[in-house]
């Protein structure tokens, strides 16, 4: 998968791109990042990518041209896989982001994310270079990069090949719809605290589902807005039913 970058600050990535997961699968060629400064495309002769805002008003606003021509030379110029792209905004007033989202962009051969800046884009780019328009959350940052980070991770981990153990992104929070039950390791007694009895069983069937029941008592604990998207089983609602009886009592 190749994961294009429009970026004014383009250092910012070198960090987050050289380390864990996201170094190895580039390493292993599972990823390609191609962090682009759409600055290298103004046609300004002082380099500027910004004006002023028609209408007045605070803040400057980022110039269309820069950006539609280097989307425009991404898909003229790259191989047939950088043609196929979809375009990601990103933005406060997106689609928020979700663990559903990060499956369905890794699917994608080429994904370009553009990171915005100052006070907003022109509209223009929105109207005509988008396939899409993400949030990573309900506050404003000063620009897309953190944002493009926390996509190009999300995605990354989720490709095949990407992970040592494939396992993990299946049993990962929000992949299966529920928080991921609570792991323990060596010792089992540390400072007295015990691990509990039935991860030292042997016993794979019952550590199932236990794993599953906490699964579903830490999410009915934390995010009971996840259970009501989830077909339940019917010993699931029993156990839930349970949970909030004892919720009741105590
Ligand atoms: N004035 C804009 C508004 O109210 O919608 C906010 C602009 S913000 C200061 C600058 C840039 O940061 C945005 O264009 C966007 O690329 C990025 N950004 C800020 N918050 C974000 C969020 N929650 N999710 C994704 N991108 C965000």
């Amino acid at each position: 998968m190749k994961i294009s970058i429009l970026t004014l600050f383009p250092e910012m990535f070198h960090g987050v791109f050289s380390h864990s997961i996201l170094k190895q699968a580039q390493e292993k060629e599972i990823v390609e990042f191609n962090v682009i400064n759409f600055r290298d495309y103004t046609e300004d002769r002082h380099g500027r990518v910004d004006d002023y805002p028609y209408g007045g008003g605070g803040g400057m606003v980022l110039t269309p041209q820069p950006v539609f021509d280097a989307v425009d030379d991404l898909k003229t110029s790259g191989t047939d896989d950088y043609k196929k792209q979809r375009v990601v905004l990103l933005c406060p007033q997106g689609e928020p982001y979700s663990q559903k989202k990060a499956e369905e962009l890794a699917k994608e051969e080429h994904l370009v994310l553009i990171c915005g800046h100052y006070e907003g884009y022109d509209e223009r780019i929105r109207e005509h270079v988008i396939t899409d328009e993400i949030s990573i959350g309900d506050y404003v940052l000063t620009g897309g990069e953190i944002g493009a980070m926390v996509i190009s991770d999300s995605i990354t981990r989720l490709l095949p090949g990407a992970l040592g153990n494939a396992k993990s992104a299946v049993t990962d929070s929000h992949s299966t719809g529920l928080l991921e039950y609570p792991h323990y390791t060596r010792p089992a007694v540390f400072r007295g605290l015990q691990v509990p009895d039935i991860l030292l069983s042997g016993h794979h069937e019952r550590i199932e589902m236990w794993r599953h029941q906490q699964a579903l008592k830490r999410t009915f604990e934390r995010r009971p807005d996840m259970l009501e998207r989830l077909p339940l089983s019917k010993e699931d609602n029993h156990y839930l039913q349970e949970l909030k009886s004892k919720e009741i009592n105590d």
